[in-house]
């Protein structure tokens, strides 16, 4: 076939963010070049996620637009990802336009299918589940890069929909893992996150050597000279380790970011959902990693609206929030998920209390992040500048180590580097600085 222009979007979590960025090579590789805008793309490829109602509802009303955008010209229109993996029969019988379907396993082999479809006889429609296997390369030598080290969840949390569409967990080989980064350190990378579901269940046995998540961190750090910063995503609460803690205090190159998802404050609650922890077991996490940690930033995610939670259930999440005094949270309500646990339970916190509860943890979050935001005016932080501000041509938005949003006067010739910037106001969430 004559290489054409393909069109990827993206929606969902980091994992998907990598994927996408790993097909885009694949596929330029093969001859392929990617599209300006979805109306002149041969194929169109929808990389889907099924974490919340909000983004299943959001693909729908895409997969309309390109059913109607089928009938005025021709191309091809690809669906995958975790959506496509639960919804795949729906998809099908609801836009049966759709050339291609491939769930969350078999992305590698994407590229040989999409270029089939081109052809008079595409022979398949549908790619099946099969073993996971992870793209070689995730990142086009960008400034910053996410490197996947395993995929799937085995903690099968009550409200969560992941173990289901994306399997149980598999680990990547440590070599593939070294190879990857080995790379992007010998570019122009300057950060890269090391993703999975839960990274610190990671394991691979390698003949007598079994490599697990604090082994790969530190292996990890010593390994780099070029890239500065090193980040991890996601933790579950239940297995950060004092090992890994250990090892972010004994290597610079390990930002002093953790990002500890505590879902909520009440134990009733956290126990409902499955999370394997307690409201004072995760305290005590946060207390060692502040004590260990110098200027660490903990960030979190909320989920309200759980099926049994009361106003003191709210209280306690509340309370918690106070306590662990998060630099940042990613707050949401709860929405059923057919197929997990939580979905048997029904929905019974009614969505204007769903709402009016968010609406004051998201403020009380608010207040906390600015108290913890208005501490560090006055001081010199290294950022890595990242883009242009798009409210001010002039200035550039970059983040620090400890992943808050910084903007500051600059040229677009500093967009990748790292630069020491004074911070001296706030505006919203945002430090504002001057370059030293
Ligand atoms: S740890 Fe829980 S919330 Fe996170 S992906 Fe696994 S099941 Fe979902």
């Amino acid at each position: 076939m004559n290489k054409k222009e393909f069109w990827i979007e993206t929606y969902g979590c980091q994992m998907n963010d990598a994927e996408s960025e790993a097909l885009k090579i694949t596929l330029k590789a093969r001859g392929w070049r990617e599209a300006l805008t979805p109306d002149s793309a041969d194929a169109v490829i929808l990389n889907t996620c099924s974490v919340r109602q909000t983004a299943e509802n959001r693909l729908w009303g895409r997969l309309g637009f390109y059913k109607h955008a089928k009938k005025e010209r021709e191309f091809k229109l690809t669906v995958i990802g975790c959506m496509a993996e639960r919804l795949k029969d729906k998809m099908f019988s609801r836009v049966p336009e759709i050339d291609l379907i491939a769930g969350s396993f078999q992305k590698t082999r994407i590229a040989d299918y999409l270029e089939k479809t081109f052809s008079a006889d595409p022979e398949i429609k549908l790619i099946g589940q099969e073993e996971y296997e992870f793209f070689t390369r995730h990142s086009n030598n960008d400034f910053k890069a996410f490197v996947p080290i395993m995929h799937g969840c085995n903690n099968f949390c009550t409200y969560c929909i992941v173990p289901y569409v994306r399997g149980r967990e598999i680990s990547r080989s440590f070599k593939d893992i070294y190879n990857e980064i080995d790379s992007l350190d010998s570019g122009n990378v300057k950060e890269i996150t090391l993703l999975g579901q839960n990274v610190n269940s990671y394991t691979i046995q390698a003949g007598s050597r079994n490599m697990d998540f604090p082994a790969l961190l530190e292996s990890v750090a010593k390994r780099v000279t070029n890239i500065e910063w090193i980040r991890f995503l996601t933790s579950h609460p239940k297995d950060l380790s004092d090992r890994v803690i250990g090892i972010i205090k004994d290597n610079p190159v390990l930002c002093n970011h953790i990002h500890l998802p505590v879902q909520h404050g009440s134990n009733k609650i956290l126990k409902l959902m499955k999370r394997n922890y307690t409201r004072e077991s995760y305290l005590k996490l946060a207390e060692r990693i502040r004590k260990n940690l110098d200027n660490v930033s903990l960030t979190t995610d909320i989920l309200i609206g759980f099926p049994g939670e009361t106003e003191e259930d709210v209280k306690y999440t509340m309370d918690l929030i106070k306590e662990a005094e998060y630099e940042d949270a990613f707050t949401y309500y709860y929405n059923p998920r057919e197929g997990t646990k939580a979905y048997e339970w029904g929905d019974p916190v009614p969505q204007d209390t769903k709402i009016e509860r968010l609406n004051r943890i998201i403020e009380l979050q608010r207040s906390v992040t600015r108290k913890k935001r208005l501490n560090k005016i006055g001081r010199t932080m290294k950022v890595l500048a990242e883009k242009r501000s798009k409210k001010n041509k002039l200035e550039l938005l970059g983040r620090t180590e400890f992943d808050d949003m910084v903007v500051f006067p600059g040229s677009a010739d500093s967009i990748g580097k790292f630069i020491n910037v004074r911070i001296e106001d706030i505006s919203g969430d945002t430090l504002r600085g001057k370059e030293l």
